[in-house]
């Protein structure tokens, strides 16, 4: 297929921010499926993940939208001609997701982060969207599948509340791959329209988490302020060098 390019075995699409909103867009509007759309935003570490991960792979290739989060996801894109038009991240997105909601009446729930942070991040978003629906906010540190207990109690909880809330969109933020794990499980029990796997999104939204001053973001060295901050990341961050070593090397095809 054209629309997407497939790094490490991992299917992303070939899309810019824009593109994507108006897929989201499709996605609310569209009555005739009664499961939720899901969509992924990995990084390049995630993608070596599913690079020995074949769950996880599957996951990510049978969900309906999957940005490019990470720069070294384009840059491997680009020099095997596959070409990422831009990277996408999902903080972009959710961003872009907020304002739609707030402009076309969606509701929004929020699931992940330590107690208390959700909750703290609805209310930063009402201060700068007083339209928003928010239709409700749950911490990410319950028994369920992302950690092991499949079908728990308080995984059954979560749901029912959710559903309950009625929300349109539902942010995922247990990191990855917990939040890929969870959503894969539970997509079908859910009766929202969209739900996202968001990383860190709640917590830069409930501002506990400063994002990279903008010099960082431009030349696409985020990772390197994260480093700086949380030095102990240099064990996921090997990932990246590792991952431009195969995808220059390997004899396998890496990019198609
Ligand atoms: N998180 C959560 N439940 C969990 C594990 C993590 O809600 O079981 C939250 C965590 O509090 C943080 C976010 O998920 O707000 C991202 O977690 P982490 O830093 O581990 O993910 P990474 O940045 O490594 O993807």
């Amino acid at each position: 297929m054209n629309d997407v390019v497939k790094i490490l075995g991992v299917k992303i699409n070939k899309i810019t921010l824009e593109e994507t909103v108006e897929k989201v867009k499709n996605f609310l509007k569209d009555d005739s499926s009664t499961k939720p759309k899901t969509i992924f935003t990995p990084n390049t570490e995630i993608v070596m993940e599913a690079r020995k991960n074949s769950d996880l792979k599957g996951i990510l290739n049978h969900s309906d939208l999957v940005i490019p989060d990470g720069i070294g996801l384009v840059y491997a894109s680009r020099i095997k001609k596959k070409s990422l038009p831009e990277r996408v991240t999902g903080y972009d997105l959710s961003l872009k997701m907020i304002e739609l909601a707030e402009k076309e009446g969606y509701s929004l729930y929020l699931l992940g982060c330590k107690d208390g942070v959700a909750k703290e991040a609805s209310e930063k978003l009402l201060e700068k969207h007083p339209n928003l629906k928010i239709a409700g906010y749950h911490h990410g540190y319950f028994k369920g599948t992302h950690i092991g207990h499949k079908g728990h109690e308080e995984e059954k909880h979560v749901i029912d509340k959710i559903n309950k809330s009625n929300a349109d969109i539902l942010f995922v933020g247990l990191g990855a791959p917990k939040q890929e794990i969870w959503i894969n499980e539970n997509k079908d029990k859910l009766n929202c329209k969209v739900v996202i796997g968001n990383g860190g999104t709640i917590d830069h939204l409930a501002e506990r988490l400063k994002r990279a001053p903008e010099i960082y973001q431009k030349l696409g060295i985020e990772w390197l302020y994260r480093l700086i901050k949380e030095p102990k990341r240099i064990k996921r961050q090997i990932a990246l060098p590792l991952f431009v070593l195969i995808v220059l090397f390997s004899r396998k095809k890496t990019v198609e």
